[in-house]
């Protein structure tokens, strides 16, 4: 059995990390797969997902610092009563 020991990738200039092959387009464009070692090198499934997935961190780091800020301020208000009850 040939086993990969990684997987393909498409490099920067558009070849096969693994072979140095010039990628074919399959699946009518939507994929890019690697003619010698047959591997999926590209997806447009695959950056959708990814582009997804950034989209959710982004969203979730947004959430994280909405709530930072409220806590921030609500500690600032209990700061600005505590100065009040100050004489
Ligand atoms: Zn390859």
């Amino acid at each position: 059995m040939n086993k990969v020991p990684f997987e393909p990738r498409l490099s920067k200039s558009g070849l096969c990390s693994d072979c140095g092959v010039v990628a074919i387009l399959a699946d009518n464009g939507n994929m890019k797969i690697c003619p010698r070692c047959y591997g999926v090198l590209w997806s447009r499934d695959s950056e959708d997902h990814l582009r997804k997935k950034q989209a959710e961190a982004t969203a979730a780091a947004a959430r994280m610092a909405e709530r930072r800020a409220f806590k921030t301020k609500l500690k600032a208000r209990e700061e600005a009563l505590k100065n009040k009850d100050v004489p």
